[in-house]
């Protein structure tokens, strides 16, 4: 079943990696052979050569799915939990080697890998297999002489889209919820980083769930993707990935018009009042816009100072962004590794001179570090830019190491910058008044909000936005119930037909 089995080391990958698609229960070639590259964002080099999804080998994957179905759905609740829990033990036992492997393939630094994105992965399928046999149906008190009861069924096949931000933890975020519930899944990974999820693919066999229940196609968006989304046989999408590739996700669900779930974008406000603990502020601002290098929908990507406390914030503020430490991801002092593609790092670019033409100004940062040992990776240095409220820079999703700063008088006036935009997602504030804080909390516009703290993820935790961005929620109880139908059952436990029942 295996092919071949990666070796990581303090120092790297030292032999291969799985590469193949995952299809009923086999890593196998694509139909037409072809593959993709999956490049080493800290120099540039070929990684592994992935087998390339298309069309029709979704179509096989489907099948194998479909296939699977009849059985998973039918498996003891408790039994698919048990599997998911054998799960997350494996991928504790393999933590080292996960954290290496995602680091090298996305560029996440190792330490935030170490301690964030392979033990959260673990987590979440954790918490699922916990869920699994708790999500009952109900009983509906209704007219005397009937028994009407819910069932929870699973939605059936579930097509799930993953994009390259953070691939490990976001396939657990959508196949934890799907397989806790007994639906089948065919996900397809993002092209530029498959690795993490493919060697997940091996976990899951190895712990015994069954062949065809998961299926992995890594390939492009506009081919496997697409036609994920499209399939008649898919029941039910899961994407997490662009607003503007959402709308064609939602175009293309619409022939079976299958349930459509939307992670999407996000232009996080970040609002820091003239009575917060700056310090507190400053400290978790960085994070909520430099983790991952900003490569996060939830990033406080638009700082927004009140003005009383811009300088002194600022002061901290930058003096922070230039002590950041770049460096190689597997490196353990590096602090902030390259972008995930020299593409993504060459848009983060462009919007630094959008906020040049437009007249911000570039406060530190804005362009590639100049150290060679850097040169021929894809990396960025963190960028601060004060600009007006209504730039593209504060409007567009930069979706990098970029945050840009407006100050405001009052509350109004913040609240109205901070809901100015198409997205919903998330937005966090800094302030020691109570009051202040759950005002402006359920005043904003957004998914998910913060208080004098950013990005606080738990699998317990509803995570999603509105408007643009998107709509249904990952984990928590929530997720669950996106993953199930409800199925209202009616039984006539009288003897005697009601009067308006025809004789
Ligand atoms: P996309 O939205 O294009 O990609 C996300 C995922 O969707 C990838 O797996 C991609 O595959 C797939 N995809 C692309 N086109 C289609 C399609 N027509 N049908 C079905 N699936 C498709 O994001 P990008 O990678 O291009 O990033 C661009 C911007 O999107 C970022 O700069 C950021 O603003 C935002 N983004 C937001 C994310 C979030 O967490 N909410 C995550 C990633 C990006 P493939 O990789 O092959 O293109």
């Amino acid at each position: 079943m295996r092919g071949s089995s990666p070796r990581m080391t303090k120092e790297g990958p030292s032999v291969g990696y799985q590469t193949k698609l995952f299809i009923g229960g086999q890593f196998v070639d694509s139909l037409e052979g072809t593959t993709i590259d999956t490049l080493n964002p800290h120099d540039g080099s070929v990684l592994a050569s992935v087998a390339e999804a298309k069309a029709a080998d979704v179509d096989r994957a489907v099948e194998a799915a479909t296939k699977a179905f009849p059985k998973w759905s039918r498996t003891p609740a408790m039994e698919r939990g048990r599997l998911l829990l054998k799960l997350a033990d494996a991928i504790e036992a393999k933590a080292e080697e996960l954290a290496l492997l995602e680091s090298t393939d996305t560029g996440h630094p190792i330490k935030d890998s170490k301690i964030l994105d392979v033990p959260r992965t673990a987590v979440t399928y954790r918490y699922f297999g916990g869920m699994a046999d708790k999500v009952q149906g109900s009983v509906v008190p209704v007219e005397a002489g009937f028994l009407n009861y819910v069932l929870r069924e699973p939605v059936g096949i579930v097509g799930q889209i993953v994009p390259w931000n953070f691939p490990l933890m976001f396939s657990s975020w959508k196949m934890g919820p799907a397989l806790a519930a007994g639906n089948t899944i065919v996900l397809k990974p993002t092209e530029l980083a498959p690795l993490s999820t493919l060697r997940i693919a091996e976990l899951m066999a190895e712990v015994g769930i069954p062949e065809g229940v998961v299926n992995i196609v890594p390939g492009f968006g506009w081919t496997a993707g697409q036609r994920l989304a499209e399939h008649p046989g898919v029941h039910k999408i899961a994407f997490t990935g662009s607003t503007a590739t959402g709308r064609k996700v939602v175009e293309a669900s619409a022939g079976n018009l299958k349930r459509v779930q939307l992670e999407l974008g996000g232009k996080g406000a970040n609002i820091v009042f003239e009575d917060a603990n700056i310090k507190a502020a400053i400290n978790g601002s960085a994070f909520a816009i430099f983790h991952n290098q900003g490569q996060a929908c939830i990033a406080g990507s638009r700082l927004l100072l009140h003005e009383k406390i811009a300088d002194e914030f600022l002061d901290g503020f930058l003096t922070l962004a230039k002590s950041i430490r770049l460096g190689n991801p597997l490196d353990p002092k590096t602090e902030m590794g390259p972008l995930t593609s020299a593409q993504h790092r060459d848009r983060v670019k462009t919007y630094c001179q959008i906020a040049h033409q437009e007249g911000g100004e570039i406060l530190t940062g804005g362009q590639p570090p100049a150290d060679a040992a850097l040169a021929k990776g894809y990396y960025m240095q963190p960028t601060v830019v004060r600009a007006q409220p209504d730039d593209r820079v504060c409007m567009e999703e930069v979706f990098g190491p970029f945050v840009s700063v407006t100050t405001f008088k009052n509350e109004d006036e913040v609240l109205a910058i901070a809901n100015r935009t198409p997205y919903g997602l998330g937005g966090g504030l800094w302030t020691t008044n109570l009051q202040r804080a759950h005002r402006i909390a359920q005043a904003m516009i957004a998914g998910m909000v913060w208080v004098n703290c950013y990005k606080r993820v738990n699998p317990g935790s509803p995570f999603g936005g509105v408007r643009a961005s998107g709509y249904g929620r990952e984990m928590g109880f929530e997720a669950m119930h996106d993953y199930t139908e409800a199925k209202s059952v009616w039984v006539n436990v009288d003897a005697q037909l009601p009067p308006w029942y025809p004789r």
